[in-house]
């Protein structure tokens, strides 16, 4: 038990280290004690409900990490309050911490430490980070772009939550661009502006999500400009998320969208495989006490590649899946919970399920699909679009004028060509049979 006291006390001088001093006061401070060790699981003592809540929302992931670099046993860490164990245990809980639950809408959940970082969108969080740490005076607005399901609102949010945690009272409002119709219209037609004044005004911060809604009320518009004027003039933070750049915006005033590129623009794109494996690693951290080997999440994330949210879905379905049946979780048992999901998507044979492959591809020869599709003619990149041409025909059985059409426009002797020349190669190349055959597993 004394070493593991030991390793929890260096575990605290890292996190000291990982964070701010009054983040960790606030958080750590009182989370000392070692009161159990079984089966490789610490748990700890929280002095309250909200101290645990917290770490296992937010600072799990970084405990586990430095935890796994200080030991060389596979521990994992548990934190439990006083009423949770039978021992008798001295602890001095300090009940006034609970009391700090501020009054907003965000979503705790949306944290920049919960969002994991990779090439997609670390330009993205590291701009967000600034907007948190110093609101209204390096980027106004801040406008961040990207596709479906790939963290804007997440990013927002964290954006948020960090300048409530370091300012309770500080007045942050998330709202939907539709809500923002919706709450001006009703005022409106009320005649009653009060309540929308209320919300809307004398804000610190203003997180306007999807701001391509806007596009159906134009009136709204008016009042919107007039809102960002009134926020931007003042030195107070703006926030906006879209599905594309400003100035492709439809239907939206250009004096409007003009004003979302006075300050900032960042995107989130597609993450690569490892990203993706990355943020399935922290959810097992965050959601499962079991152990899910990397196999089963690299299976789980090869059939997700462009949305976070379906990649999320895909890993609760194989968890769900595992605990239902009362089953290890293991590559079988996931390649069994999502069949049906997968199947549907083949027999669809959607230009989805093709760039999935294509993004396999190109994560296995760390490439991205934009080189697959270009025309360099590097080794680097011909054996992976040969590869691509034989299993689109050898998978989906496409014929090669499409197949052509999907890899940029080549012409249909080009495929054929490439096809033949993975056939021969893999008459005599383990190594090639090998990859081919991982690739395909993931995508199947
Ligand atoms: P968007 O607003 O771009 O459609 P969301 O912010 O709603 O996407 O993200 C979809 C889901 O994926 C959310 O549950 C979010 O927490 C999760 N998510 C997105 N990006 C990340 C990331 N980088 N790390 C961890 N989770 C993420
Ligand atoms: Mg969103």
């Amino acid at each position: 038990m004394k070493e593991y006291q030991e390793l929890w006390d260096n575990t605290l001088i890292e996190l000291s280290k990982s964070y701010s001093e009054d983040t960790f006061n606030e958080i750590f401070s009182d989370v000392k004690k070692v009161v159990k060790f079984q089966n490789g699981l610490i748990s700890v003592l929280a002095p309250n409900v909200f101290i645990k809540t917290k770490i296992n929302k937010i600072y799990i992931f970084r405990i586990q990490e430095i935890l796994n670099s200080l030991s060389k046993e596979q521990l994992r860490v548990k934190f439990v309050t006083a009423e949770e164990i039978t021992e008798p245990v001295i602890a001095q809980i300090e009940p006034d911490k609970v009391n700090r639950m501020f009054e907003s809408n965000l979503s705790s959940n949306y944290s920049f430490e919960s969002f994991v970082v990779g090439e997609s969108n670390i330009l993205s969080y590291r701009m967000a980070m600034k907007v948190a740490e110093q609101p209204a005076e390096v980027a106004n607005p801040l406008y961040i772009f990207g596709g479906v399901g790939l963290g804007k609102t997440h990013l927002m949010q964290a954006i948020g939550n960090y300048m409530l945690d370091k300012d309770v009272n500080r007045r942050i409002l998330y709202a939907q661009a539709n809500t923002f119709i919706v709450d001006y219209s009703k005022a409106t037609q009320s005649g009653d502006m009060r309540s929308f004044e209320e919300k809307y005004n004398n804000l610190d911060a203003l997180l306007v999500d999807d701001i391509q809604m806007l596009e159906i009320g134009k009136k709204s518009q008016q009042e919107f400009f007039k809102l960002f004027n009134d926020m931007y003039h003042n030195k107070k933070q703006i926030i906006i998320t879209s599905d594309c750049p400003a100035d492709q915006l439809k239907g939206i005033m250009d004096r409007l969208t003009s004003r979302f590129s006075w300050g900032l623009t960042v995107d989130i794109k597609s993450p690569d495989l490892k990203h993706r494996v990355n943020i399935l690693k922290r959810k097992v951290l965050e959601q499962s006490d079991k152990i899910i080997e990397d196999d089963v999440l690299e299976y789980i994330a090869s059939n997700y590649t462009n949305n976070i949210r379906e990649l999320e879905g895909g890993f609760n379905r194989v968890l769900f899946y595992g605990i239902t049946m009362n089953m290890e979780i293991n590559i079988n048992l996931a390649k069994e919970a999502l069949a049906p999901l997968l199947k549907n998507r083949k027999q669809n044979g959607d230009n989805d399920t093709y760039e999935r492959l294509m993004s396999v591809i190109a994560d296995t020869y760390n490439i991205t699909i934009a080189d697959l599709l270009s025309n360099q003619r590097n080794s680097k990149y011909v054996l992976p679009r040969h590869i691509t041409m034989y299993l689109l025909k050898n998978i989906f059985n496409l014929p090669y004028k499409k197949i052509g059409n999907l890899l940029g426009g080549r012409d249909h002797s080009t495929v054929l060509a490439g096809c033949a020349k993975i056939e021969q190669e893999l008459k005599i190349n383990n190594e090639l049979k090998m990859a081919i055959n991982s690739i395909t597993k993931k995508v199947q």
